[in-house]
């Protein structure tokens, strides 16, 4: 069975998530931790949540993935920024003990005129300080695709920063097809390769989850700009590839593309009709 959900807005809570995820065929989904913009994030209503933990166990939604606002930056030059990208991811993780078994994803940063060793040694310090022994969420590093200064353009930079992490067990990695393909992955050639790469760099059973865009550019360009599934320089072709590669079966796919509900209920459909059990 595919694993499929689009991002959902977080505004209405839970359980209006869930209803709405299985409004459009979806069994999974992701959303903004808080105002991705940064800002405070509303009070946690035990009630809805409650409400939605008998939805998702009545429907089979799972894999429920929260995603950071992507205004924090762990490796700032600023320790101000950098203390305020830790206090709230600090503060999302402690909230996300009330959706035990989830997963939370995170940009890793961008080092700006730094270099990258410095920002991996942020990054690193940060997590190692935000992390306990004993949480109940495991902490994603999304593929980025290395957009100005981005830190985890390639695998091989998310492997030092898992490295660099002394409870790296509650570390793992979201594949953004889009961002990959920007980093100058070609998985539209060599998808088989690729993934054996990421295997071979950082483990396959550190994969998590995938972002699942299309790209309106070429490889490489290293903008990202997400598009709709089969639109764009990846195609359906290579969609339908990654939807059906042995190596990333079971996993959840998330979609990221520029979508209304309507269009998110297609993609899904699509997704569907792709996938070969
Ligand atoms: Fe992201
Ligand atoms: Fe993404
Ligand atoms: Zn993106």
């Amino acid at each position: 069975m595919l694993r499929i959900g689009c991002h959902l807005s977080v505004s209405k809570g839970f359980a209006a998530m869930g209803r709405e995820a299985l409004s459009i065929g979806a069994n999974t989904f992701q959303y903004f931790s808080r105002n991705p913009r940064g800002g405070s994030a509303k009070a946690l209503d035990q009630r809805d949540i409650e409400e939605f933990l008998e939805l998702a166990a009545q429907n089979d939604i799972k894999n429920i993935l929260a995603h950071a606002p992507y205004t924090l930056n762990a490796c700032a030059a600023d320790e101000g920024l950098r203390r305020f990208a830790k206090e709230t991811m600090l503060d999302d993780l402690r909230r996300m003990e009330y959706l035990p078994g989830n997963c939370y994803n995170f940009h890793p940063g961008s080092h700006v005129k730094q270099g990258v060793d410095t920002g991996i040694a942020y990054i690193t310090e940060m997590l190692n300080d935000i992390l306990w022994p004993g949480m109940h969420t495991t902490v994603l590093l999304e593929t980025m695709a290395g957009k100005g200064s981005e830190v985890g353009r390639t695998f091989e930079e998310l492997r030092r920063i898992i490295d660099g992490v002394e409870l790296n067990g509650y570390l793992g990695v979201c594949l953004d097809t889009c961002h990959i393909w920007e980093a100058g992955y070609d998985i539209v050639n060599d998808l088989d390769g690729i993934l054996k790469e990421f295997d071979s760099v950082i483990g396959l059973e550190r994969l998590k989850g995938i972002h699942l865009n299309d790209s309106k550019n070429p490889m490489s360009a290293h903008k990202d700009r997400h598009e709709k599934l089969g639109e764009g320089s990846l195609g359906r072709e290579t969609i339908e590839a990654v939807i059906n590669h042995p190596y990333l079966k079971g996993l959840p796919f998330y979609l990221e593309t520029p979508n209304d509900l309507d269009g998110y209920r297609m993609e899904i459909a699509l997704a569907k009709e792709l996938y070969r059990g």
